[in-house]
C-alpha cells in the first residue's frame, strides 16, 4: 500500500529534481517558447512543498488538493493551470482515502491525464507534457499492483525524448511551426521528473 508520507516523499524528489534542473528548463524553454518553464516550475513546487509541510493530512484528497491550489493559484503560464488541473483530479479521485494501491493510485492519474487534455485541448503527439503523462500512466495502469519501477523511469524518459522529433501543435511552441522540431518539449521534461521521483520513491519503499 502507498501511505501519505510516500506521496509527500514523492513531492519532495519531485522537487529537488526541478530545483537542481531549474536552469535547464528555462534554456529549453528559451528553445521554443518565453523561457519561463524553470522559474513556473521551481515557484510551483517550492511553494507546494511548503504548504504541505505546514500542514498533517489524514486524506490523500485533501493533500492533492492543497498541491493543486498552489499551482492554479501561484503559477501562471499554461503549466500552473495544467499540474493544478492534474493534481486536483487525483485529489476528486483520491478523496477520502488515507491509503492507496498502485491501481488506485494509477485510476486517479488516468483522471488527471483527462484533466491535463480536456484543460489544454490537447492529445498525445503535439509536443506537451501529455506525451510523457499519457504513456506513463497508461503502464501504471496495465500493470497490476507488482511491477519493475525501474520501466516507469526508463519509459518516462524515452517518452521525454520522443518529444524532441515532433512538430508542436499546442502552446507556444506551435507558433514556431517545423523549427519546433529539435527541441525537447519543457513541459514532458519537468514532467519525466515528476514520474522519475516517484519511480524513486517507490522503488525505495515497501510498496510494490
Ligand atoms: P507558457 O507556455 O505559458 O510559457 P510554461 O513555459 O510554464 O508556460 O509551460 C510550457 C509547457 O506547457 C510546454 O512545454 C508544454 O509541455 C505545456 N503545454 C503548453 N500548452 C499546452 C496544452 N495546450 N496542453 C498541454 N500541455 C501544454
Ligand atoms: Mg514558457
Amino acid at each position: 500500500m502507498i501511505r501519505l508520507e510516500q506521496l509527500h516523499e514523492w513531492l519532495e524528489k519531485a522537487n529537488e529534481k526541478i530545483q537542481n534542473n531549474k536552469e535547464f528548463l528555462t534554456q529549453l524553454d528559451q528553445a521554443i517558447g518565453d523561457g519561463d518553464h524553470g522559474i513556473n516550475m521551481s515557484r510551483g513546487f517550492k511553494e507546494a512543498i511548503n504548504k504541505i509541510r505546514a500542514s498533517t493530512y489524514h486524506d490523500i484528497g485533501s493533500f492533492f488538493q492543497d498541491v493543486s491550489m498552489v499551482f492554479i493559484a501561484k503559477v501562471g503560464g499554461a503549466s500552473g493551470p495544467l499540474y493544478g488541473t492534474a493534481f486536483m483530479k487525483a485529489a476528486m479521485a483520491l478523496k477520502g482515502k488515507s491509503v492507496l494501491t498502485i491501481q488506485e493510485l494509477a485510476f486517479a492519474l488516468k483522471e488527471s491525464v483527462s484533466g491535463i487534455k480536456m484543460r489544454g485541448n490537447a492529445q498525445a503527439g503535439e509536443k506537451t507534457m501529455l506525451d510523457v503523462w499519457e504513456p506513463v500512466v497508461d503502464y501504471l495502469a496495465s500493470s497490476g499492483d507488482s511491477f519493475p519501477w525501474q520501466e516507469v523511469r526508463r519509459i518516462s524518459l524515452e517518452q521525454m525524448e520522443h518529444t524532441r522529433q515532433m512538430e508542436a501543435r499546442k502552446g507556444r511552441a506551435a507558433y514556431l511551426g517545423s523549427r519546433s522540431v529539435g527541441h525537447l518539449d519543457p513541459g514532458s521534461v519537468s514532467s519525466a521528473y515528476l514520474f522519475e521521483a516517484l519511480a524513486e520513491t517507490m522503488e525505495g519503499s515497501e510498496a510494490t
